[in-house]
């Protein structure tokens, strides 16, 4: 058993002070029937509980941190840029230089605004897309997440293609009207949607790999025909980058794949673990946002200098090389996943892109909500607690996926095979 006191009296505190003791619902650990491990602190790829554990960390902050926990490039200009204070509410160098960086690495970004978040960066995008093509219905995937904005946290209608439904208290049926959902992965439902409400679509904003439904890849005809129907009916393609973007390959899912959405929505990787999120596309559309344009945008913090540090950091340190070596650690890591689940009889779908990696307690190939919500849970959760006793931190739900960075090493791989072999084992008893 993991000693934990620390972090139960700590969470006896939080629980009266913040909803749930958290300021993120997942991070309350409650689909594996835990309570919440309270980190300390973090190098390279292991993290460490108050109460003296230590973990292979998989999680990596949700997915920014793809040099690790306290990467010394990181910390030691961190340092330099905050000696010379922290926010100026005016223009910096450092803006234009990740701008630049941006636009140079992201095939359909020319031009980029900063926001700080990802949520912030999808809500801006649709109201740019919304404004630029002067329609209103956006038409999302189900299971795809895009952040917490009220025209994105809808729900599937019952049938193929119907109007969406709130997901949440508080998102009025009149927002929720404006979404339509559909199955990932699923064209002929998109079709339909279009030939039925074309007109007025003004956007698809889609995960290009999804990875908040455990990670699932896209066919490999799903990205270009998104591209084909939304020139077809003049309707914006919006690729939610804010997992993917700088993780699945050094020019993004858009360059890994070869399609180039009209807008893109960055996050997570490009702040290095500050806050920061980043819409940009083409310069047509992009000088359409104020003060240029007429669509209204803003943000006190946007842009912070520590925030925009962060990222240059972590983007300039991610040569296509590294790129390369975190993919060699992920093939061996996969088929340690795959050898223990043939040795110990259980069956797990591995869906991977890149360093995004899903494990599905499940039966069948994972292509969509539908097949993914197929998982034995129950199964996930005895798995996650084992793994975290033997010191492997992985995301806390079966439908999000893991990550790894630079910084996990071949004998972080061995000991976390070495631990599935464990978990599994146990739950073949
Ligand atoms: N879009 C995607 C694809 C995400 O995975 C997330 C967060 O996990 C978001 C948007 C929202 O980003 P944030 O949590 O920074 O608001």
């Amino acid at each position: 058993m993991l000693k934990n006191q620390r972090s139960v009296d700590a969470y006896k505190e939080s629980v009266d002070l913040m909803p749930g003791g958290v300021n993120s619902p997942v991070r309350a650990f409650k689909s594996v029937g835990m309570d919440p491990i309270y980190m300390d602190h973090g190098k390279g790829s292991t993290i460490y509980d108050i109460d003296g554990n230590e973990y292979i960390d998989y999680v990596l902050s949700w997915g920014p941190l793809i040099l690790g926990h306290a990467d010394q490039r990181v910390v030691s200009k961190l340092k330099e840029v905050a000696e010379k204070g922290t926010s100026f509410g005016a223009p910096t160098l450092l803006e234009n230089e990740l701008a630049e960086h941006v636009i140079n690495r992201v095939p359909s970004i020319e031009m980029v605004r900063m926001v700080n978040s990802g949520t912030e960066a999808t809500m801006s995008a649709l109201r740019l897309a919304r404004g630029y093509t002067g329609k209103n219905k956006i038409l999302k995937f189900e299971g795809n997440y895009h952040g917490h904005g009220d025209s994105l946290l809808i729900k599937a209608g019952s049938g193929v293609a119907t109007l969406g439904l709130p997901d949440s208290p508080g998102v009025p049926e009149s927002v929720a009207q404006h979404t339509i959902t559909v199955p990932y992965n699923d064209l002929e439902s998109v079709r339909y949607a279009f030939e039925q409400f074309g007109d007025d679509i003004a956007a698809v904003i889609v995960e290009p790999v999804s990875g908040n439904m455990g990670v699932v890849p896209p066919s490999t005809e799903f990205l270009p025909s998104l591209r084909e129907i939304t020139k077809e009916y003049q309707s914006l393609l919006i690729f939610d980058e804010v997992m993917t973007g700088f993780r699945v390959g050094y020019h993004c899912a858009q360059g890994h794949f070869d399609v180039t959405p009209d807008l893109t929505c960055l996050g997570k990787v490009i702040g290095g673990g500050l806050p920061v999120g980043a819409y940009g596309g083409k310069r047509e559309i992009m000088e359409r946002i104020a003060p240029v344009g007429d669509i209204y945008q803003a943000g006190t913090l946007s842009g912070n200098p520590l925030a925009m540090t962060a990222g240059l950091e972590t983007l300039k340190a991610m040569e296509p090389s590294e790129y390369e070596g975190i993919n060699k650690k992920v093939d061996r890591l996969v088929e340690g996943y795959q050898q223990a689940s043939e040795k110990y009889n259980i069956p797990i779908q591995i869906n991977r892109a890149c360093s995004m990696v899903g494990i599905f307690f499940a039966d069948e190939p994972v292509i969509n909500y539908e097949t993914a919500a197929k998982s034995d849970t129950e199964k996930f959760a005895s798995y996650y607690r084992s793994m975290a006793e033997e010191g492997v931190f992985l995301p806390p739900s079966q439908f999000e996926g893991l990550f790894l960075s630079t910084s996990h090493t071949d004998e972080d791989i061995d000991s976390t095979i070495t631990a599935v072999e464990k978990a599994f084992a146990k739950l073949n008893q």
